[in-house]
């Protein structure tokens, strides 16, 4: 059983704040700075370039792929850390559209991340073969999966209402025509268990700055089923995902398997960061942490409801279709949730009117979700959104 007070401990989290966004970015854990501390002394310091082999950098990103692996029901050895969620996600997508030459569709939902469907549209432009980026509803996708698409490209749980879709039935639904299936895990991995291999996926893709708590500008990680390992090509062959990256060939050979979708040099302060994240990770039970995230959020929508009823649940009532998040639309949501923050209870806003809250059970628990939604019922009731300062919109919401 996951100790709960345990791994909150775990965590710096500012007195007097309730963090219902670490959805979007987690808090930092209590041994990141040591950590991190520790490769730039006595690490970088006195091993210099050394480093690379002597304190073991250069393989991180696959160590930490394996331990990635270990989480999400993938097999040892075909998942690696790098980059950024969106270039995963263009190389997933460009690995799986080449298995499937005689293909053009790709196909994903409206409600999928903007990152997502714009790698999909400059990677569409780029190919110039006539390739092109179908969305359809969410609700609609399952019948638009015929045997004209070539790759169905899906978040699993959606950034803004926190609708899940059923990666096993649309997995074996695509594959039944003939596709090929790339999964966004960005509200998946540290949300709720995943089974990769389970599944059947072929291409998966997540990012670890999110549930995960390894901190901003923390790198993704990259899957590929073993079936597709020694054929998938990357679309982006850098030298770090060559089969010898120290013999400065001229020309291109990839890595053995998942290695070549490594791309260049990694970043290692921030892959110090993600190690001491996983070191929570691996003390918890992932079937736990859906049980208690389940709990929270039943708890909110209840409160919520109760307590507020100009505010609109987006989100899924059904448990099962959501993912570990609660959204509500409200059309001062903007404001609402400025007001809210400005009381310590720390949620986002998304277009048009939705404020989101996502419950991350490892540092919040059934007292400040209660706290959360008496604070939200204040400033709901006695309209206390309603000033000018809270409707001054920031670049970032
Ligand atoms: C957060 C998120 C991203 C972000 O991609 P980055 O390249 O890491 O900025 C992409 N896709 C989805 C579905 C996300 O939720």
């Amino acid at each position: 059983m996951t100790d709960f007070a345990w791994t909150r401990d775990q965590f710096h989290l500012p007195e007097g704040v309730i963090y219902l966004d670490g959805n979007s970015l987690g808090p930092m854990p209590k041994a990141t700075p040591a950590r991190v501390q520790q490769v730039m002394e006595p690490e970088w310091r006195d091993q210099l370039i050394g480093g690379w082999v002597g304190a073991g950098w250069h393989l991180a990103p696959e160590r930490l792929g394996d331990r990635i692996a270990a989480m999400i029901g993938a097999e040892a050895g075909h998942v690696v850390v790098g980059d950024t969620l969106s270039i995963k996600i263009y190389q997933a997508l460009a690995a799986a559209l080449a298995l499937r030459p005689d293909r053009r569709v790709i196909l994903s939902d409206t409600g999928n991340f903007p990152s997502d469907l714009y790698m999909a549209q400059g990677l569409a432009h780029t190919l110039g073969n006539g390739t092109r980026l179908k969305t359809v509803a969410p609700e609609d996708v399952a019948e638009h999966i015929t045997d004209e698409v070539a790759v169905l490209m899906l978040t699993e749980v959606d950034y803004r209402t926190g609708r899940r879709h059923d990666m096993k039935v649309l997995t074996a639904k695509a594959h039944e025509v003939g596709a090929i299936t790339v999964w966004d895990l960005a509200h998946s991995f540290g949300a709720l268990p995943v089974d990769l291999a389970g599944c059947g996926a072929d291409f998966a893709a997540g990012c670890t700055y999110k549930y995960i708590n390894a901190g901003p500008g923390a790198p993704a990680f990259i899957y590929v089923a073993p079936e597709h390992a020694g054929r998938a090509c990357t679309a982006l062959q850098g030298w770090q995902g060559h089969d010898a990256p120290f013999a400065f060939e001229q020309d291109y050979r990839p890595a053995t398997e998942v290695v070549r979708m490594r791309v260049g040099t990694p970043p290692v302060l921030q892959l110090a960061a993600l190690e001491a994240a996983l070191d929570i990770w691996e003390q918890v039970d992932m079937n736990d942490i859906r049980a208690r995230s389940i709990e929270l959020c039943e708890r909110f929508i209840a409160g919520v409801e109760e307590s507020c009823p100009q505010l609109r649940l987006a989100s899924p009532r059904d448990a099962a279709q959501r993912g570990s998040q609660v959204s509500f639309h409200f059309e001062e949501g903007y404001a609402a949730m400025q007001a809210l923050i400005a009381r310590g209870v720390i949620g986002d806003f998304r277009a048009p009117d939705i404020m989101r809250f996502g419950f991350t059970p490892l540092y919040i628990g059934p007292e400040d979700v209660d706290r959360a939604v008496e604070i939200l019922a204040e400033i709901i009731n006695w309209d206390l959104w309603d000033r000018p300062e809270y409707k001054v919109k920031a670049i970032i919401t």
